[in-house]
């Protein structure tokens, strides 16, 4: 009973109280106009989110649903498709892909490293038939943001699809679809949207919806050209996740009622939070130069076990922050500050990252990083309206 229990973590997020209420209205029936003046007001606000003329489809599963939909929709066994791998999401692009029988030419990236465009054109002239490229915006297992705009004006010159994966990037750093070109963009409830697990959101450009219409479903659930009919009617092809959709026009009201660029500019304080913060713990940044908008990858100390500073965090300080996967476990913490999740949470996650080091036998640099963490939030958000934004705020 001393603590509550924080969750910095890239998903789930913790979720506003207003939302919470939305979700524990009654049933309406997905089929009625209740609901479809539901989804209609939803729908007009999605395409705000993902900066598109639309429309944005609701699918009831979680993200890697959507980049499933997406892989079976617009490609066909044999395809060849190029995977931007720098870390345990992209990996995914390419098991999906082989599980549809395409073939996935694979640029490879140092974790904790984004990808150079020029390698992605390089690859794209070196092999012609390449019909997309599929990457993530921000790739939650590294930390990196890769610049999805700079692929996207490679793409956008051939007859290749980009397809982002922006789960833990939409409605939390700027990826305006239609403006950077991307051909598909998608994501999931549990990070950037306040919501719990459970609903994924997928948007397709024009000649992808051509090549969607043009190829077979690849499988009966995830038929995107059905569900866009339906949506026309602001029903889902089947039953729909009621609860979530009513959660999701309550949180896309807080989300949009300051404008999109409060949000952006919120995370981008956090971020600057925390990455000020862990520096001046004496911790390196596990994305030095590249980083995302929704969370922190900080390299342990060497001989403190990650896993013991995870478990100290979450005991005796109430954060539950997440570890590194596969390479990286035990070697790295992620703290998430995303979803409602405000600078008085990161204030508690780096104190306790701090203290939980000091638990497992490391030290720290300074004892000041609360106070340095502090300024740099409010140097990031006190940006006066109308001043030029600092221009990392404004990169892709
Ligand atoms: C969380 C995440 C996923 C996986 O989403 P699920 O909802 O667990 O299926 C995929 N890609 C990225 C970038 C993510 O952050």
């Amino acid at each position: 009973m001393l603590n509550k229990l924080r969750l910095l973590t890239p998903g789930p997020t913790p979720l506003p109280e207003r939302v919470r209420l939305a979700l524990a209205r009654d049933m309406i029936h997905h089929r009625k106009s209740d609901f479809m003046a539901v989804m209609a007001r939803v729908q007009k606000r999605l395409c705000e989110l993902f900066g598109t003329k639309g429309p944005v489809l609701p699918l009831a599963c979680s993200g890697t649903g959507a980049m499933t939909a997406a892989v079976y929709s617009l490609f066909r066994p044999g395809d060849a498709v190029l995977v931007v791998e720098g870390g345990k999401f992209g990996e995914r692009w390419t098991e999906i892909a082989r599980m549809r029988g395409l073939e996935p030419v694979i640029v490879s990236v140092p974790w904790g490293s984004a990808v150079d465009p020029a390698a992605v054109a390089k690859t794209l002239d070196e092999n012609p038939g390449i019909r997309g490229v599929l990457m993530q915006i921000s790739e939650t297992s590294t930390g990196v943001l890769h610049p999805v705009r700079d692929v996207a004006a490679v793409t956008r010159a051939r007859d290749v699809l980009l397809v982002a994966d922006g789960i833990s990037a939409v409605g939390l750093s700027p990826c305006p679809m239609d403006e950077w070109g991307i051909d598909c963009l998608l994501t999931g409830s549990q990070k950037g949207l306040m919501l719990p697990p459970g609903l994924a959101l997928i948007a397709l450009s024009d000649r992808a919806w051509e090549r969607a219409e043009a190829e077979k479903p690849g499988c009966f659930y995830f038929d995107l050209p059905a569900e866009r009919k339906k949506l026309a009617g602001n029903q889902t092809h089947f039953t729909s996740p009621v609860n979530l959709i009513v959660g999701l026009d309550e949180s896309l009201d807080m989300l949009l009622e300051d404008g999109l660029d409060t949000i952006y500019k919120k995370q981008w304080a956090l971020t600057a939070m925390t990455r000020a913060g862990a520096a001046a713990m004496g911790f390196d940044l596990f994305a030095p130069d590249h980083f995302a908008w929704g969370i922190t990858s900080i390299v342990l100390p060497f001989g403190v076990d990650g896993q013991k500073v995870l478990a100290s965090a979450q005991e005796k300080y109430g954060v539950c922050m997440a570890g590194g996967q596969d390479r990286l476990k035990g070697r790295i913490v992620r703290i998430g500050h995303m979803g409602w999740v405000d600078w008085a949470d990161v204030l508690a996650g780096l104190h306790a990252l701090a203290r939980s080091v000091i638990d497992c036998g490391g030290f720290t640099a300074s004892q000041d990083y609360l106070e340095i963490a502090m300024s740099a939030y409010r140097a990031a958000i006190d940006v006066p309206p109308g001043a030029p934004v600092p221009a990392v705020f404004v990169r892709s």
